[in-house]
């Protein structure tokens, strides 16, 4: 296909920066979702003035623009919906800075997540956000979703550990927002308005990341449960005793009978729930605390507790829970993972919704995930092949959704809007709130070339 821009966009960067060729416009149109579009280019910079320059291009002839991180998203989030230019960040991924002293960390946006762990790990700090993709998600598509994992009951997620960003505004400007300190009242919370923003208001091209000192141990405990409603009221009665693990994962009966068929069922305590319970400080209160969290689950209902305390049991113990999502896919149904967050006085009554939806529908739901902050991931099992069972996953996740938005619950609590819950968006925002992201999205983006076609 002829295009009269690409021309001019490849005189403007040497050899290798404008990729067109079939094959990397095919790897750059979708993520881990189902959807896809293909670009017209895919560009790779190196540095952020390469990024402002592509931006001002594209500005000028309102092409349409799409950031990609490291295409790991679960929503469609990268999907280039209206052609154009993907702008991968795949080559900035560089980590800047790692200052012990100040605890900080400053990265191009396409650093791996787990990467940057290790590296501040050796140093003796911690960062926290813990995605399941983090070995190979980047920290610029992390700060786009506002991306969360089990640890951030106790640490919080993504936005609270991004102290200040340089961002390309669609026009090409480069600005700083925020800073390097951990606070900095100068000014709006300009971060707070780009972390989540899919890449519809600006495209990161530095992060500036907070690190905290990391606690020397850990201690974990497996414990399994009749079933989840009661695994879930446990989970109510260890925080109102005052623990705050640093996770708290839970899995229900499918998702167990999943793993015992894949993994074998030597690997899966009795019972129809699983609860994984982590806690970290110094060595002496981790030991005692873990001793006083599973007699308080003894006493609440445990049927097996299984605690370790030294770092190898402690990764046998998530060895097993990392094995879920494997065990459903093993399943060979099509796995409609919705990572819906509930207010955590509705944990009962969403397992007891899911269980009627199940019924109802006849499709199987697996749902497991972090129960802590009310995120459980409801995985909708679908054999897609049987006549009528497209109409009636879509019709399950109507009324799921529906549920959720009436419980003050969100219909996505790590993943983000994309494209996979578009059609909930009206929903999910009040057309108040939906004119205001429409207002800020005017306002930063005016020819509307960041990532269009998705909820904006
Ligand atoms: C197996 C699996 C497990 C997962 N587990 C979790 C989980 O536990 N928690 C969680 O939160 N998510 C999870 N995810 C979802 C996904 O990994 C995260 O959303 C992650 O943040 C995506 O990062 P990425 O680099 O792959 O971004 P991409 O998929 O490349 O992009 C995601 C979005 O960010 C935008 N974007 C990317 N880079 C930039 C940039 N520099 N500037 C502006 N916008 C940008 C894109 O346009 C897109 O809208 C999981 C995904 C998979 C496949």
């Amino acid at each position: 296909m002829f295009l009269s821009w690409l021309r001019p966009l490849n005189a403007l960067f040497p050899r290798g920066f404008v990729v067109t060729d079939a094959e990397t416009l095919r790897a750059h149109s979708g993520d881990a979702w189902f959807a896809s579009t293909l670009p017209q280019a895919v560009v790779f910079p190196r540095k952020a003035e390469d990024v402002a320059a592509v931006l001002r291009f594209a500005n000028r002839r309102r092409i349409p623009v799409t950031a990609r991180g490291a295409g790991r998203g679960y929503v469609g989030g990268c999907v280039p919906k209206k052609g154009g230019i993907v702008v991968s960040f795949a080559k900035m991924n560089r980590i800047l800075d790692i200052n012990v002293v100040d605890g900080v960390g400053v990265v191009q946006p396409g650093v791996i997540t787990a990467e940057f762990q290790a590296q501040a790990r050796r140093l003796r700090l911690l960062y926290p956000p813990d995605p399941a993709s983090m070995k190979e998600c980047s920290l610029g598509g992390n700060v786009a979703t506002n991306a969360g994992g089990p640890r951030c009951l106790k640490y919080g997620v993504t936005r609270n550990y991004v102290l200040g960003l340089q961002v390309a505004l669609a026009d090409g400007t480069l600005v700083r927002v925020g800073g390097r300190t951990l606070k900095n009242k100068s000014g709006f919370d300009l971060v707070g308005i780009f972390v989540g923003s899919e890449g519809l208001l600006g495209l990161v091209t530095e992060i500036t990341l907070r690190l905290i000192p990391a606690p020397p141990a850990r201690a974990a405990l497996a414990a399994s449960f009749k079933n989840a409603s009661i695994a879930a009221a446990c989970v109510q009665h260890l925080l109102r005793e005052g623990f705050l693990p640093s996770a708290l994962e839970l899995a229900d009966r499918f998702t167990l009978e999943a793993a015992r068929r894949h993994l074998g069922s030597e690997h899966i305590p009795k019972g129809d729930a699983h609860l994984l319970v982590e806690i970290d400080g110094q060595p002496g209160s981790v030991r005692s605390e873990i001793r006083m969290l599973a007699q308080l689950l003894k006493a609440g209902g445990a049927l097996e507790i299984m605690t370790a305390t030294k770092e190898a049991d402690c990764e046998r113990l998530w060895g097993l829970r990392r094995e879920f999502s494997a065990s459903l896919k093993a399943t060979g149904l099509t796995k409609l993972n919705e990572d819906i967050c509930v207010p955590r006085s509705r944990l009962v009554d969403l397992f007891d919704f899911t269980a009627r939806l199940q019924k109802k529908y006849g499709i199987e739901i697996a749902s497991f995930g972090h129960a802590g902050d009310g995120n459980i991931h409801v995985n909708l099992m679908a054999d897609l092949t049987q006549p009528g069972m497209k109409a009636r996953t879509d019709r399950a996740l109507d009324e799921l959704f529906r549920q959720i938005i009436a419980w003050n619950g969100a219909i996505t609590g790590e993943h983000g809007i994309g494209l996979a819950k578009l059609p909930w968006w009206p929903q999910a925002a009040s057309p108040e709130l939906r004119k205001l992201h429409v207002q800020v999205k005017r306002a930063l983006d005016p020819r509307h070339i960041l990532n269009p076609g998705k909820f904006v």
